[in-house]
């Protein structure tokens, strides 16, 4: 049976954002609920390695981070769901979230931390080949590619580290780039360009990926971004690692976002045009995306949510005094 959860602070997202949310939250006495969606713990759950999250000397794992701000979170009181929202109602006073499993969640303030997904080229046959050799997630499938040649798209931090990875388990990676240079930090550049199992394929965008009469990937078609020359790499593996784009299809139309889909705030806070409702994490932020920023941005918006609600709560005491 469908239930109606009530909270003073409703998180939707349990990435770094809405985690660091909800222990703020819950420690001002708040009682959040997190709704966790369909990647509970969020981008970092995906990934090896973090070496830049401040408090850790060794190098520690992602997902085994996420679910120690989970615990912490729990710990303090927090209410995590096993549940994803389908609709948002901002109209107010009070939000409502309707979850996929039915059950409503209304919240005196909203958190939205949807964070962001993987983007795809949007090329013939990626849709078609995705697990059959396409593929938005080295650490999740590289394991597949044993022995075997794979290629990544972009040449980002993501597309780098996934270059990398997939040097665990395979002596032929291709790095396929449609410019001349990378935009990734340079320690991992470096990193890239030493190790010997992997080329570069600097200005080709993708076309096309080839399957073959298996429906099994064989080949990416490639053009030259230069000379308009065109050329195949054959490939038993693809991982498309071209950035990823702000989960923010529930709020067209109910919030502002920039042309990107990228939630709108006020410069330097976590508040959107809706007073009580706020952003944080790599859904407002097209520029730092990183996990200690999401959950510096987490915090802000749950201690602007504690200040609306004992603004809220006082005027409401001096109403009914003067009434
Ligand atoms: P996310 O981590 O994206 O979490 C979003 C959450 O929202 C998820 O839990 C999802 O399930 C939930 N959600 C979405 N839609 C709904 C819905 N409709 N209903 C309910 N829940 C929903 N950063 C670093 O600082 N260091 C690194 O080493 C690093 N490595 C990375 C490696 C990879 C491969 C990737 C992809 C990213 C990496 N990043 C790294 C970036 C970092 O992961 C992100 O900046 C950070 O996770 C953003 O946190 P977030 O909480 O805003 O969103
Ligand atoms: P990103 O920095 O946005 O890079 C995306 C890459 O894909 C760019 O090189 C871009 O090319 C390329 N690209 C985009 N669209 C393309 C298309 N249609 N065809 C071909 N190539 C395309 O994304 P990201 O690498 O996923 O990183 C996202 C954020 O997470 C960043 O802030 C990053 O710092 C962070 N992150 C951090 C770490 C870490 O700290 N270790 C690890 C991973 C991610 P152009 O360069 O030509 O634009």
């Amino acid at each position: 049976m469908a239930t109606t959860h009530k909270t003073r602070m409703l998180i939707i997202g349990s990435g770094p954002a809405g985690l660091s949310a909800a222990i703020y939250g819950a420690r001002a006495g708040m009682e959040p609920i997190v709704v966790q969606g369909l990647q509970p713990g969020g981008q970092l759950t995906i990934t090896t390695d973090v070496e830049n999250y401040p408090g850790f000397r060794e190098v520690i794992q992602g997902p085994w981070l996420m679910q120690e701000m989970q615990a912490q979170a729990e710990h303090v009181g927090t209410r995590m769901m096993w549940d994803t929202i389908t609709s948002v109602d901002l109209s107010g006073p009070v939000f409502v979230a309707t979850g996929d499993s039915g059950d409503t969640y209304e919240g005196d303030t909203l958190v939205i931390a949807t964070g962001a997904q993987a983007r795809w080229l949007g090329v013939p046959g990626e849709q078609a080949l995705s697990g059959k050799g396409v593929s938005a997630c080295a650490t999740c499938d590289g394991f597949f590619y044993r022995g075997r040649k794979v290629v990544v798209i972009g040449g980002g931090n993501t597309a780098v580290e996934e270059a990398l990875y997939l040097t665990n388990h395979s002596d032929d990676v291709t790095l396929i780039h449609r410019r001349d240079s990378l935009r990734a930090e340079k320690i991992l550049q470096d990193r890239l360009l030493a190790n010997p199992k992997i080329t570069v394929v600097w200005n080709k965008k993708v076309d096309e990926f080839l399957g073959d009469d298996r429906g099994e990937l064989r080949a990416v078609a490639l053009t030259d971004t230069e000379t308009g020359e065109k050329s195949e790499i054959a490939t038993d593996g693809a991982f498309v690692a071209i950035g990823h784009a702000p989960a923010t299809e529930l709020f067209k139309g109910k919030l502002a976002m920039d042309e990107t889909g990228y939630l709108l705030v006020q410069p330097g806070t976590p508040k959107t045009d809706i007073p009580g409702v706020y952003a944080a994490g790599d859904v407002s932020d097209h520029t730092y995306r990183q996990a200690i920023t999401a959950a510096g941005s987490g915090c802000m918006a749950a201690l602007d949510a504690e200040r609306y609600l004992a603004e809220r709560d006082f005027a409401g005491i001096t109403e009914t005094e003067q009434a």
